[in-house]
């Protein structure tokens, strides 16, 4: 009993069938190669392309989270309860796109590590935040006088 389940055709070769396996995947973090361990991935008998299946993809967000020290989700969702903001301000603010502040929150895409940066150090100092809200670049005397 340990025949895997016969999955899709590939739609690499679209000869060969997909097989579940678990084992290294190789990726690129900022510039680096990195190989996540004990990934869930779907491997062609024929081609030996392999595709990661979406569990998979989420353990590749998490590893590469953790070995870049990028942004987690949860600490996002910090950053739009500390300024009580909605995605549209904060991605406004941010200078970023809407759909691209979705997909941080939901994990779908990893963070990068500057803007990870970019973003704890709002956390840490609200008058940066301040500063960069109302894109006052003056210091903070000139604008008051
Ligand atoms: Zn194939």
């Amino acid at each position: 009993m340990n025949a895997t389940p016969i999955k899709l055709p590939c739609p690499e070769c679209e000869e060969g069938q997909l097989v579940s396996v678990i084992g290294n995947f190789e990726t690129a973090c900022d510039g680096q190669s990195v190989i996540v361990p004990n990934v869930a991935m779907e491997c062609c008998s024929s081609c030996a392309e392999s595709f990661l299946t979406p569990e998979g993809s989420q353990q590749v967000a998490e590893h590469l989270a953790k070995v870049s020290g990028s942004l987690e989700p949860a600490e996002l969702k910090a950053f739009l309860e500390k300024y009580e903001l909605t995605h549209r301000e904060a991605a406004t603010i941010l200078g970023i796109g809407e759909k691209n502040f979705s997909r941080w929150l939901s994990g779908k895409q990893r963070i990068s590590t500057s803007m990870s940066r970019y973003i704890r150090t709002l956390l840490v100092h609200p008058d940066a935040f301040e500063t960069l809200r109302t894109r006052n670049w003056m210091s903070s005397e000139v604008a008051a006088s």
